[in-house]
């Protein structure tokens, strides 16, 4: 197959890059570079399946996670729907549940989310993203399939991207206090981007062409105390564990429910967490001897 991967020099995108390669597809990023790295996709430049370009899939409108989410994707609704046969995939999010009132979040729960709040922008961006491509699908056909992804953690993340994984691995490898924002009862539930790209992969070739939404997420839940301890542990770091207000409309809880992914993608994540953890460790222990990141 001929694949276009948006964002692609990113953390998600390159590694769903790599699977594709192997798996013999014709690939083709595109990727603005804000925050997507060349150094992601140096890998395959060789490659004479893989083709890359610098472009903005928001243009003509200004980039901000609303535009990206919103006009990006009715730009590739638009471009999908003008090929002969081709299949979007959307990358949504869990965010879509927000501060969910549901616990573990089915893929029915429409969501808890503060619509002015500091995360609108990313949250309701991709909600009404998801709503075009429902929309699309009804009205002309859109051969659609969408995913909400939770927390993803493994080897190209940027070591200053403010994630939680990425935050305390990057402090715990430097002898820095761990930021732990609120008490650290908060929970999340990480999965390695290898679990995520084999969901993904799957989705896009399902053979009767499913919508979803699907959830692609890791259900093992762990609060944030937990993780910063892990952390520390697995780097046999001496850093202390800092205790920082926690920012407005952060979700208590995030847990996905994946009995559709079960289901529909014989999917289920198999990457425990400390297996996980320890190679973005070692990734990030490389990472941080060839760059000036301080
Ligand atoms: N978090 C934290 N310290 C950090 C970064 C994040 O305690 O240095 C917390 C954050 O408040 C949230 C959780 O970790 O409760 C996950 O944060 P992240 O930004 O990685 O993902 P999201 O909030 O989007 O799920």
């Amino acid at each position: 197959m001929k694949i276009l991967v948006t964002g692609g020099a990113g953390f998600i995108g390159s590694n769903l890059i790599m699977a594709l390669l192997q798996h013999n597809h014709q690939v083709v990023s595109i990727d603005n570079y804000y925050t997507g790295k060349t150094a992601n996709l140096s890998p395959f430049k060789d490659n004479p399946n893989f083709k890359e370009y610098s472009y903005d899939i928001t243009i003509p409108w200004k980039d901000n996670p609303e535009a990206t989410n919103i006009w990006g994707t009715q730009n590739l609704i638009e471009f999908t729907l003008a090929q002969k046969s081709a299949r979007l995939l959307f990358s949504s999010t869990s965010e879509v549940y927000g501060d969910p009132h549901e616990h573990p979040q089915k893929e029915s729960y429409h969501g808890n989310v503060n619509p002015i709040g500091i995360r609108a922008c990313y949250d309701e961006g991709k909600r009404a993203a998801e709503t075009f491509c429902f929309d699309s699908k009804r009205q002309f056909g859109l051969n659609v399939a969408v995913i909400r992804i939770f927390n993803t953690y493994g080897i190209n993340m940027l070591p200053d991207d403010g994630r939680v994984v990425s935050n305390f691995i990057v402090q715990a490898l430097k002898g820095r206090e761990l930021t732990v924002y609120g008490d650290g009862t908060q929970t999340r539930s990480l999965c390695y981007v290898d679990d995520l790209v084999r969901g993904i992969i799957l989705m896009m070739n399902h053979p009767q062409h499913i919508s979803g939404p699907i959830n692609l997420g890791n259900p093992h839940e762990q609060t944030v105390q937990e993780l910063a301890e892990q952390i520390l542990n697995l780097t046999g770091s001496s850093s202390k564990i800092r205790y920082l207000p926690l920012p407005s409309d952060d979700p208590k809880k995030r847990k996905p429910d994946i009995t559709l992914a079960q289901q529909y993608l014989d999917w289920e994540p198999t990457v425990p967490v400390t297996t996980g953890l320890t190679q973005t460790i070692s990734y990030f222990k490389n990472a941080l001897t060839k760059t000036t990141i301080t």
